[in-house]
């Protein structure tokens, strides 16, 4: 089963397949944003926007 939701940034569908654990991160296909799934019950998810990790190259 796939449950869907609208990117938050550009509001593309999301498939996420309803096995999503809550914390799991999700790609938009579209933008390349990502999501945190904060909820996944009974084959309905929610996500937020997932923290910006910033990388540290150590210069
Ligand atoms: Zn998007």
């Amino acid at each position: 089963m796939i449950a869907t939701v609208s990117c938050l940034v550009c509001d593309a569908e999301l498939e996420v397949a309803a096995a999503t654990e809550k914390g799991e991160i999700v790609e938009c296909a579209s933008c390349g944003q990502e999501h945190e799934v904060v909820d996944a019950t009974d084959g309905r998810v929610a996500v937020e926007l997932a923290p910006e990790v910033e990388e540290d190259w150590g210069e």
